[in-house]
């Protein structure tokens, strides 16, 4: 039996739990790291080791582990009420959670002109003004495919049955996310259970052609896009992206004007854009909502992660009246949305998030935010030269190095080689948490992350890049 508590806890750990997105044969001889506790971006280990927390807990701790604000809110409303079902009932931290959301949702552009003539089509019922809930990135994501299906259903063009994703693109695990999901890794093994989308090629500027601008790769494209509209539109209910950041797919990046053009498209084709701010949401990017770099709303954002600061599961899916409104009719007529899940709006959570977001609007966390981007810029510009590093890109409070055998010929080290995992090693002996994405070494840290940590950040991963590629 190992002597240390740490190592007891790693040893029982390994005998019972099976860990999410883990090949277990890897902790024969990969460290399992329990962990006792989190302060700011600091993770704290049973035997007192620290580890910074580079990468928010897969993007969830946006302020920081154990921020005041939400643990108290927390601690109040575990006096007050712990959960009751949302069907029938209801309770303030869902209402004015639902509320918040609204008001800071972005907004349509005044010039967005949908292309079907439509009395009941009005500015305002292509706002967000609704909220439907449910308890992980994947579940919103479920969510708003059902309800775009079943909104072209309703008006009866029940001949809409298909999806157009981006390659590239990560929405999560759940048969209907990972259908429209484009990583190899998690879908391929299950493709036969999957839906049929259709994939446009994703703007991402790293794929560009050689001496194409992130602006020129996005119009060209949005022209095939248009094409595949041209082709599928009379058969799609609606278009889903991951605006700005592709994240899982490699913290791949792309200019705003294709979401500008995107948004133009889909009210072109009359199809609905639902857009995944679950890993981009909150600040991540630099403005609150990705969609609003492109001076866009779409008619479905999904939220998570971020949304309770990373205490506790919870997700949201906003919408429009223009689509709650298709929904709206005696029971009879049997378009009711019936969709559920048992801890749906839960109050906890709904606190976590009301606390999350009084922060957000009481604080100059943006302002803030920007100052970080630029140290953290700053401190990675060097790594361009870098004869292994092919491209140093950023968005906000997100930034990715990508590791190539040849520079030259932005050749990838073979996957099987594994060299993001010699760079996760590496940051663990060093007490930081660096979790590269295949290839791709990022930084996602929790915005109370100091210019002090950013150093020490990326000095671990620059030890640990000369250590995976030498
Ligand atoms: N969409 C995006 C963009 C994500 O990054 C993720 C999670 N990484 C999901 C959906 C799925 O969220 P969850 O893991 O909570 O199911």
């Amino acid at each position: 039996m190992p002597n240390s508590y740490s190592a007891q806890l790693a040893a029982r750990d390994l005998a019972v739990v099976w860990h999410p997105c883990t090949q277990m044969h890897d902790h024969e001889t990969l460290p399992m790291t329990p962990i006792a506790s989190a302060q700011g971006a600091w993770l704290t280990g049973h035997d007192g080791r620290r580890t910074l927390d580079a990468v928010s807990s897969w993007w969830t701790c946006l302020l920081g582990h154990r921020h005041p604000t939400i643990v108290a809110a927390l601690k109040d409303q575990l006096d007050r009420l712990d959960h009751v079902m949302l069907a029938g009932f209801t309770h303030e931290p869902a209402i004015q959670l639902a509320e918040e959301l609204v008001r800071i949702a972005p907004k349509p552009s005044a010039t967005r002109k949908p292309a079907v003539i439509d009395p009941a089509d009005t500015d305002t019922s292509r706002t967000l003004t609704r909220v439907f809930y449910a308890d992980n990135g994947s579940s919103a994501v479920e969510v708003a495919l059902k309800l775009s299906f079943h909104y072209w259903r309703n008006c009866g063009r029940g001949e809409r049955t298909r999806f157009i994703a981006l390659t590239g693109g990560y929405h999560g695990e759940t048969l209907g996310a990972l259908s429209v999901t484009d990583v190899a890794l998690y879908r391929e093994t299950y493709s036969p259970l999957l839906l049929a989308p259709i994939f446009a090629p994703s703007p991402d500027a790293y794929e560009g052609e050689p001496g194409e601008s992130a602006a020129d790769c996005a119009v060209r494209r949005l022209g095939e896009l248009r094409s595949i509209l041209e082709r599928h539109a009379h058969e799609t209910c609606a278009i889903i992206i991951e605006p700005l950041v592709q994240c899982a797919g490699g913290m791949r990046m792309h200019d705003a004007s294709y979401l500008t053009g995107l948004r133009a498209l889909c009210d072109e084709f009359d199809i609905h854009l639902i857009a995944d701010e679950i890993a981009v949401g909150f600040g991540r990017t630099g403005t609150l909502f990705a969609c609003e770099q492109g001076g866009i709303a779409p008619d479905f954002l999904c939220l998570s992660k971020g949304l309770t600061g990373g205490t506790l599961p919870l997700s949201a899916v906003l919408t429009t009246a223009h689509v709650f409104d298709a929904f709206y009719a005696e029971y009879s007529a049997g378009k009711a949305f019936l969709h559920s899940h048992s801890y749906t709006g839960n109050p906890l959570a709904c606190r976590a998030a009301l606390a999350t977001l009084s922060v957000l609007r009481d604080e100059p966390v943006l302002e803030r935010n920007r100052v970080l981007s630029a140290h953290l810029a700053a401190k990675l510009a060097p790594l361009i030269d870098h004869p292994n590093v092919a491209d140093v890109r950023q968005t906000g409070m997100i930034a990715a190095l990508e590791l190539v055998r040849d520079k030259e010929m932005r050749a990838p080290f073979p996957a099987a080689e594994r060299r993001g995992l010699r760079v996760y090693r590496h940051g663990l002996e060093r007490g930081v948490l660096l979790r590269p994405l295949g290839n791709v070494v990022y930084f996602m840290p929790p915005y109370c992350i100091t210019p002090d940590e950013i150093d020490l950040m990326v000095e671990v991963a620059i030890e640990g890049i000369a250590a995976a590629t030498k």
